[in-house]
């Protein structure tokens, strides 16, 4: 620290025991020595016995109080750390405790993982099978369908005769019902509806 800063307090090395310290020079020629080391006598050249034993009882001091220090802000960071842990599992449980009371879908979009995408594609498969069986149901019910006035099937057979139209009949209630949600969708071809 050069001396020429005075009459201010600044921090420097004493230049006998080597600690940092603070210092306040009054004159240019003063010299860094903290007040432990004034009570022995400065020598640059020799190390007396006394000055050698001061410094080490001084350092070993340091050293104590800095990993005490050190001992305690770790331990303080240590129960900060378990506190925050605590916290956090806190939060789990009320999260948890949450999506207990929610509804099934709104779980299902915050937590879509491959078995709910899967049951998803399983399940659009499952009607895209259906809808294909029922829409060959309808086109065999376009050329089999009761012609009543005439007491016989379109196909031209006795209506007791015809195989096909007989076996038709049982699926009809789903068949009927299956067109007709096809049709107000808009997804029945004029083509495909029998009934036009
Ligand atoms: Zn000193
Ligand atoms: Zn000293
Ligand atoms: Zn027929």
């Amino acid at each position: 620290m050069p001396k020429t800063i005075l009459h201010r307090d600044v921090t420097d090395r004493c230049v006998c025991c080597g600690m940092l310290d603070t210092f306040n020079f009054t004159n240019a020629h003063d010299v860094a020595q903290c007040r432990a080391c004034k009570s022995h006598r400065f020598s640059a050249t020799t190390i007396p016995k006394k000055q050698d034993d001061d410094h080490k009882a001084r350092w070993r001091a340091k050293y104590d109080k800095d990993t005490t220090e050190l001992n305690s802000t770790v331990n303080a960071l240590k129960s900060e750390v378990a506190k925050q842990r605590a916290i956090i599992k806190d939060y789990e449980k009320q999260l948890d405790a949450k999506y207990e009371d929610l509804p099934p879908d709104v779980v299902e979009r915050y937590y879509v993982n491959d078995l709910v995408r899967e049951a998803h594609e399983d399940r659009a498969k499952a009607w895209y099978a259906r809808d294909m069986a029922m829409l060959a149901l309808t086109r065999i019910e376009g050329v089999h369908n009761p012609v009543i006035s005439k007491d016989e099937c379109s196909c031209g057979e006795p209506l007791d005769d015809c195989k096909v139209g007989l076996a038709l009949e049982a699926q009809q209630p789903h068949l009927f019902q299956w067109q007709k949600k096809r049709r107000e969708a808009g997804k029945l071809s004029d083509e495909d509806d029998p009934r036009l």
